[in-house]
């Protein structure tokens, strides 16, 4: 989400912009598998949505290889939606 705010934030500046062009699209979330729901309430990787935003082209997480969970919890590095976000 921290990407994402600066890619709007910078959307209007020419300049900055061929730094940051990234393009985001919607991906199923696979903590929840598009469901929205995990554990009996709303699923922490995509806030309920069943989806996540992922920039493209994405990229399956290369940390728990897409299953979203690492160790004793939600992977860390793609929050549990089992993608890349950067
Ligand atoms: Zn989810
Ligand atoms: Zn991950």
């Amino acid at each position: 989400m921290y990407f994402q705010l600066i890619y709007f934030r910078v959307k209007g500046d020419s300049m900055l912009h061929t730094y940051i062009e990234t393009d985001y699209a919607p991906e199923v979330c696979t903590l929840c598998n598009g469901s929205g729901c995990s554990d009996g309430g709303l699923c922490k990787a995509c806030g309920g949505q069943g989806t996540v935003l992922v920039a493209q082209p994405a990229r399956i997480c290369h940390v728990c290889g897409g299953a979203g969970q690492s160790g004793d919890g939600l992977c860390r590095v793609c929050g549990g939606s089992g993608w890349a976000r950067f």
